[in-house]
């Protein structure tokens, strides 16, 4: 086992990873840009390291700072929490150049991944359901017409190299093919160097539902079930819950093992989540993350498994310690992710938190890296905290979150907290009836009520 890790990232998700280490008596080491100096994560860590000015490019994205900040405090492994380099191929290569680990899967699974014609083209040999669409990228406007009228209207058209929501346009007639084509590569091109788009069928009511795998990179896999992430603003998650509201243990098993034997026989190594979309009944694969999830707690509480003590055992060749028999679910629990926003527009509003106080009690689980006179700065996520509630049930975990957001205080910056006391009163998430476009429709007509 490592005796010291380094930790690519800020915000909570650093501070989860420092738990996890000091739980299992690995020391650990905090890197941080000029701007997050007094951020909670580089004090709670055993080690804290400056690696630059405040933009990400600068700092946490910075190659050389990281590997350098590993060489001068001796740690031995490389945990990327996620976003900024934890699906970024060329610094898994780097950091294994460098004789250190990656607390992740390898490159090549990134990179297939990461590329999301190549994920699909996999998945779809490893016997994924996938949605319909294009044999790879669309190069012509004349091909985009003629495969959208094959697949059937309306279609979404989707970057190769896409992620976060971006670069997706719906065409939901011929008429609109052209423009959307035209839109989804540029900003294809704009947002991720990569012009190449791809074309699916545009499904109109379904849920976003993933499954949890998790590989030992021997051949061994699991799954943990699946989250249902269906409440989303621009392709963007908002809650997620555990168990998902329409999911029966009967395909629930059956796509776990779908899933499970996929990872294991491309012999995928830790944390990784399979995308669908679930309609009629049916799943439909749209990718694959090979990192741990911002809602991974909702997993954990229903497992009762810790994801990154497990990741970080099988970075150092142990065996996971739970077998797919081992994992049984316990229960319902949701989350809710804060952010740092003004409503109804969702604007950034960084700035210092006057007076904070986190909920507590029975279930629940508060995930943040505030403390009262903590100044937010303008540079990094808007997401400050996530919530997470654990029940016996559904209507228990809906219960226990309206208490735990009457609990919270966050005072000094505009957040997403009016949001979820609305939501709480809609009959739909009492019910859990809603699809990936609920949100959008309930925020046109709702707006005034945040
Ligand atoms: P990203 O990597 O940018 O997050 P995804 O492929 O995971 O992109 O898609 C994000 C979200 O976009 C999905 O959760 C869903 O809401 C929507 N989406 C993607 N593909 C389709 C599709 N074929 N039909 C309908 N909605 C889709």
């Amino acid at each position: 086992m490592f005796d010291k890790i380094l930790i690519a990232n800020r915000g909570e998700i650093a501070l989860r990873v420092v738990r996890a280490a000091r739980e299992m008596g690995i020391l650990s080491v905090a890197v941080h840009s000029t701007a997050d100096a007094d951020a909670m994560h580089v004090r709670m860590a055993d080690e804290a390291i400056c690696i630059g000015p405040p933009p990400s490019a600068s700092s946490y994205l910075s190659f050389p700072a990281i590997i350098s900040a590993c060489e001068i405090t001796g740690a031995q492994a490389i945990h990327p929490g996620y976003g900024f380099l934890s699906e970024n191929a060329s610094f898994v290569q780097i950091v294994e150049d460098h004789g250190l680990t990656f607390i992740g899967p390898t490159a090549e699974h990134i990179r297939m991944m990461g590329d999301k014609i190549t994920a699909k083209d996999t998945m779809k040999a490893l016997g994924v359901p996938c949605v319909p669409g294009s044999d790879g990228g669309v190069p012509t406007l004349a091909d985009a017409r003629r495969i959208a009228a094959e697949i059937g209207y309306p279609v979404i058209i989707k970057a190769t190299a896409g992620g976060g929501g971006r670069g997706m346009k719906v065409a939901r007639t011929a008429a609109e093919i052209d423009t959307a084509f035209q839109t989804a590569r540029t900003e294809a091109k704009a947002a991720f160097g990569n012009d190449e788009v791809y074309i699916e069928k545009y499904l109109t009511t379904p849920r976003h539902i993933e499954i949890q795998v998790f590989g030992d990179g021997k051949g061994n896999a699991v799954h943990l079930g699946e989250r249902d992430c269906s409440l989303q603003r621009r392709h963007q998650k908002v809650l997620e819950e555990a168990p998902g509201p329409v999911i029966t243990p009967e395909l629930r098993a059956r796509i776990g093992k779908v899933c499970a034997d996929a990872v294991a026989r491309i012999g995928y190594i830790g944390a990784g989540t399979i995308e669908f979309l679930f309609e009629n009944d049916e799943f439909y694969f749209i990718e694959m993350n090979t990192r741990l999830q911002v809602e991974h707690p909702v997993t954990e509480a229903i497992f009762g498994v810790d994801l990154v003590r497990e990741q970080i055992r099988v970075a150092a060749g142990l065996p996971m310690s739970f077998t797919q028999d081992d994992l049984t679910i316990n229960g319902h629990a949701i989350e809710v992710r804060i952010n740092a926003e003004k409503l109804p527009e969702f604007a950034p509003r960084p700035g210092k938190i006057t007076q904070y106080h986190a909920p507590g009690g029975l279930g629940v689980r508060m995930d943040s890296a505030l403390y009262d006179g903590y100044r937010i700065p303008p540079y990094y996520d808007s997401l400050i905290a996530k919530l997470i509630v654990h029940g016996r049930d559904r209507p228990e975990a809906l219960a226990r979150l309206s208490r735990a957001l009457g609990e919270l205080i966050v005072d000094g910056v505009e957040t997403t907290v009016p949001l979820f006391h609305a939501l709480l009163q809609e009959e739909a998430i009492q019910t859990g009836d809603y699809n990936i476009h609920w949100l959008e429709h309930w925020l046109a007509a709702n707006a005034h009520k945040l």
